[in-house]
């Protein structure tokens, strides 16, 4: 059992801070907003005020913020992680963020003699409730086998992708083909309603077929309830479309569809829709058939 650190406790940070104290780690978690620390209090964790309060004498340190300039600014501020870990310390990087940026930031951690690896989820608010996420690690290999025991209290398949930044870079074809699955769906809805289908009875069958998905499980309630609430917030997956597109366009590689669906998520982030759940790229296709 490990003493851990845990910045980050929302939608996502918050349950699975929880399910590691309830695995039997020590847990000390930091939020910036102090509110939502509540959850892991109830738990048996410890709720620290700063990083500096969280972080010296934890063996790993475990992130889980919204971007890259985030993680930046928790790990390398005047008062961050690097300024108070211990050397040997583990840092586990749950986020999702641009790869390149995991790679400066695991070398800087490397030159410090702090271990770090790359560990982006999927599976949704769902996966980190239920402790079933999918967790795309990158890093070294002795590292990944240390932190086991983490991810085994959070995740249900946890892979080893390669060195430092493979995780991100996982995590980025997740996220387009999530994208991509979502406007299908969404783009099927709106055709179905305007042929006045039973809904319903439409999408069980679709889900028992080929077109049957993770996304349409997860989503249909969303979609046949026109209900928003996060989840994944389309602001989010906006930031997620960037670093993939941006990522191909580096690696030389044509992504057309991506390309498409960035734009569709960026369309619904600028429309007001960033704070809803992805499944609202429904209000896009329903705004373009004027069925808004
Ligand atoms: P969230 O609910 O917004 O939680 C992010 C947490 O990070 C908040 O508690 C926030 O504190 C804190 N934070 C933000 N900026 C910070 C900063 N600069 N310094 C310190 N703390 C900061 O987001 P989430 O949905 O849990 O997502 C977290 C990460 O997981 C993202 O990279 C996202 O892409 C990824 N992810 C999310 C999902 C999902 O379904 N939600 C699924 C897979 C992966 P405050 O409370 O003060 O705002």
């Amino acid at each position: 059992m490990s003493t851990i650190a845990f910045i980050g406790l929302g939608i996502m940070g918050g349950p699975m801070a929880v399910h590691l104290v309830n695995a039997g780690h020590t847990v000390t978690g930091y939020n910036r907003t102090p509110e939502k620390a509540k959850p892991l209090a109830a738990a048996g964790g410890r709720v620290a005020e700063s990083i500096a309060g969280a972080v010296p004498g934890a063996e790993v340190v475990a992130l889980m913020v919204p971007d890259s300039s985030d993680v930046q600014d928790v790990l390398t501020g005047d008062d961050g992680v690097f300024a108070h870990a211990a050397p040997g310390t583990l840092i586990i990087d749950f986020s999702s963020i641009r790869p390149d940026v995991t790679r400066e930031l695991a070398a800087e951690a490397s030159r410090r003699g702090l271990r770090y690896l790359d560990a982006p989820v999927s599976g949704g608010e769902a996966g980190a409730r239920n402790a079933a996420l999918s967790i795309m690690v990158g890093g070294d290999g002795d590292a990944f086998e240390a932190a086991r025991p983490i991810f085994d209290a959070v995740g249900k398949t946890v892979v080893h992708v390669g060195p430092s930044g493979s995780g991100q870079t996982v995590k980025a074809a997740n996220q387009l083909i999530v994208a991509a699955n979502i406007e299908a769906l969404a783009e099927a809805v709106v055709f179905l309603r305007a042929y006045g289908v039973d809904l319903e009875a439409a999408l069980d069958v679709l889900g028992g077929g080929l077109a049957g998905s993770a996304v349409l499980a997860q989503k249909r309630a969303n979609m046949l309830t026109h209900s928003f609430e996060p989840g994944f917030r389309v602001e989010l997956h906006h930031k997620d479309m960037g670093i993939v597109t941006s990522a191909a366009r580096e690696a030389g590689v044509v992504l057309p569809l991506g390309a498409l669906v960035a734009q569709l998520v960026a369309s619904a982030n600028a429309t007001g829709d960033g704070g809803l759940d992805h499944s609202a790229l429904l209000r896009g296709v329903e705004r373009l058939s004027g069925t808004a």
